[in-house]
């Protein structure tokens, strides 16, 4: 290719971006991704989750000859996405086990006779010899290996198949591939080169921050009560998901949402796979609907207007915490992450490790990933901040969009009760849990205590001024900041660390935060109002809401794949008044503005009418 071709294709895809996806500008990298698989190069790109990773493949895949195969590991969502590409007018389909063998027979006849731009297949199904042999006849514009952290073992959403997935770089040398996640720290991303063969890729790493979420984390003693102000606060109408650690505690959650009446769905995989696929289909096609959730739920879920995500525990690794809070605000409208997190779940968490039959290095390396999330618990400074840091990104500035940037924490010097609590774990041998060492402290008497003596130790009874709940917070601090583990294996004994010397020994001070802080509203919508739109308006911004849900009503699809938000909003600001004024706005290209355009003028006419009594 010369360079003037090169030149007329960088053009086209200005014009695709335009004109079939209605966006006026490419964002972040997606275009030194675009060009770097238009001249045939291997990319790997990390972009944050609703950076816009699918227009990096989905408009190469639209200008090279050939079909662009893009492998997806949620067989569920491959339909919707094949569905809003073809509400564009682009040439799409899946390839997958739910489908019939008359219908895959006539994607896999469509494929060979080049009438496909994309064709989405599951891993498993892709490195099956039959399917790479169909793949040798046909002519291939790239391969897109969508949420490319999987083929990571440390991970936490390993699939062993991805690992095959080499084989393309092998088979079909002269194709270019692209990788994309959403999520890696450099382990991960090393992992993904060195798996996937991407040695001679161009890496593009976007900024990780996502400025329109908001950060709160705290500690509760009644978690749900908390949870259901802040929904009822801050969320009364909004799509979110909560998530909890284990099943019990999802169908629990969901049934307690419901009865407060909200529609809440729970999702775990011990449900029944076609219950769970209409929960999720759900969360999807209705408005307001609230996914009660284990981590099962979420991978290659691209709804975008959901307006928080809420951990009713604490997740294993920040790398999972970012990937889940991260599926809150894809639009880019205000969304919050909101945490309760308490001492069982460190606990439990650390137990689950313990027992699980991998190897020592891997239960190492997912002990440190824990401590790093407790870190992040505990910290006074700029949440933000420090998540960003985790992945390698310096920010100078604190965010002033987090819980400590809003409300700086309150402290308090800890030290001598940080030292009763330490020596009395010492005095009883490091043998005890956590609620035996808060009876000696607070001086119970019981059975237990007086069969081991402990009732005669100097520590007995030192901390009796403070109450049970205030040494459960006490001492899970200490875990968090390393004074104290939590053995699993005896039974969840407590036992000091080599840190825990200095501090004993009155070599130095420590203060630990206050807890229950009070709640400071976030900038977030109250309602499934976005910002901006006037009282006035709302009537309109209803119509208009009313009117994308019949629609998609009538094509099976989510509301979003007709308009987002942002397109609703903006057609309340501007009130474009023809069909060109229409084309104008944010996300409305040729085939949606033919497609829905005059309804939505229609609509906007009707109450502009109405209200100036003119109709
Ligand atoms: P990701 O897969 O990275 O999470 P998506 O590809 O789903 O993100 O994109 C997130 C949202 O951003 C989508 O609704 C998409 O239409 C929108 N988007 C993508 N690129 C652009 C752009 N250049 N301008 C405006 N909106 C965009
Ligand atoms: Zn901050």
């Amino acid at each position: 290719m010369n360079s003037s071709d090169i030149e007329k294709i960088k053009s086209t895809a200005l014009q695709l971006l335009q004109e079939k996806f209605g966006f006026q500008n490419f964002r972040l990298n997606q275009q030194d991704v675009i060009f770097s698989l238009l001249e045939g190069q291997d990319v790997l790109t990390l972009m944050p989750t609703g950076g816009g990773k699918s227009l990096c493949y989905q408009i190469p895949a639209l200008i090279r000859a050939g079909t662009a195969i893009v492998v997806s590991p949620l067989i569920a969502l491959m339909q919707d996405q094949v569905n809003a590409l073809h509400l564009l007018n682009i040439n799409a389909a899946f390839l997958n086990s739910t489908q019939e063998l008359s219908v895959s027979r006539e994607v896999e006849r469509q494929l060979l006779n080049g009438q496909l731009d994309l064709l989405y297949v599951a891993p498993e199904r892709l490195v099956t010899e039959r399917f790479l042999s169909l793949l040798d006849q046909a002519s291939l514009a790239l391969f897109a290996i969508d949420e490319a952290h999987c083929v990571s073992q440390w991970g936490h959403d390993f699939r062993p198949e991805y690992q095959q997935l080499k084989t393309l770089a092998e088979r079909y040398p002269s194709v270019p591939r692209i990788a994309l996640t959403a999520t890696a720290d450099s382990r991960t991303r090393k992992e993904i080169i060195q798996q996937l063969d991407l040695h001679q890729a161009n890496v593009f790493i976007n900024s990780f921050d996502r400025p329109n979420i908001y950060y709160e984390m705290a500690e509760h003693i009644n978690a749900r009560h908390k949870l259901w102000q802040f929904i009822e606060q801050r969320h009364p109408e909004n799509a979110g998901i909560v998530y909890c650690l284990s099943r019990k505690k999802v169908e629990s959650t969901a049934v307690w949402l419901a009865n407060k009446g909200r529609t809440a769905l729970p999702y775990h995989a011990g449900l029944p796979s076609e219950v769970r696929e209409q929960h999720q289909q759900r969360f999807l096609h209705e408005e307001g609907v609230i996914i009660v959730a284990t981590i099962a739920f979420g991978m290659g879920i691209d709804k975008p207007d959901v307006r928080f995500v809420a951990h009713l525990n604490l997740p294993k690794s920040i790398e999972a915490y970012y990937q889940e809070t991260g599926r809150a605000g894809r639009d880019g409208l205000p969304a919050d992450a909101w945490m309760s997190y308490g001492l069982q779940d460190v606990i439990m968490l650390r137990q689950m490790m313990m027992q699980s039959d991998a190897s020592e290095m891997h239960k190492r390396v997912v002990q440190q990933k824990l401590e790093a999330m407790l870190g992040l618990t505990e910290i006074m400074s700029c949440r933000r901040q420090s998540l960003l840091e985790y992945f390698d990104e310096a920010r100078n500035e604190p965010c002033g969009h987090c819980d400590n940037c809003i409300t700086t924490p309150e402290s308090w010097n800890a030290t001598r009760d940080a030292q009763k609590a330490l020596s009395c774990v010492y005095r009883t041998g490091q043998r005890f849990g956590v609620n035996y060492v808060i009876d000696v402290l607070i001086g119970k008497k019981n059975d237990r205590i007086c069969q081991f003596g402990h009732d005669q130790l100097s520590t007995y009874g030192i901390g009796s001024e403070i109450s049970q709940t205030e040494w459960r917070v006490i001492i899970r601090q200490l875990i968090a900041l390393g004074y104290l583990t939590v053995d699993a294996d005896a039974y969840g004994a407590l036992k000091l660390t080599d840190n825990a010397r200095p501090l004993l020994k009155g070599e130095m001070e420590l203060s630990l935060r206050k807890i229950a802080r009070n709640q400071k509203p976030a900038i977030a919508p109250k309602k499934r109002v976005p910002q901006e739109i006037s009282t006035e308006d709302l009537p309109l911004w209803e119509a208009l809401r009313k009117l994308r849900i019949s629609l998609a009503k009538q094509q099976g699809v989510p509301p979003y794949v007709i308009f987002h938000d942002a397109t609703l909003k903006q057609m309340v600001i501007e009130r474009p008044a023809n069909l060109n004024e229409m084309a104008e706005l944010h996300g409305i290209g040729d085939s949606k503005l033919k497609l829905y355009g005059q309804s939505f003028l229609q609509e906007i006419q009707n109450l502009d009418g109405e209200i100036s009594g003119i109709s």
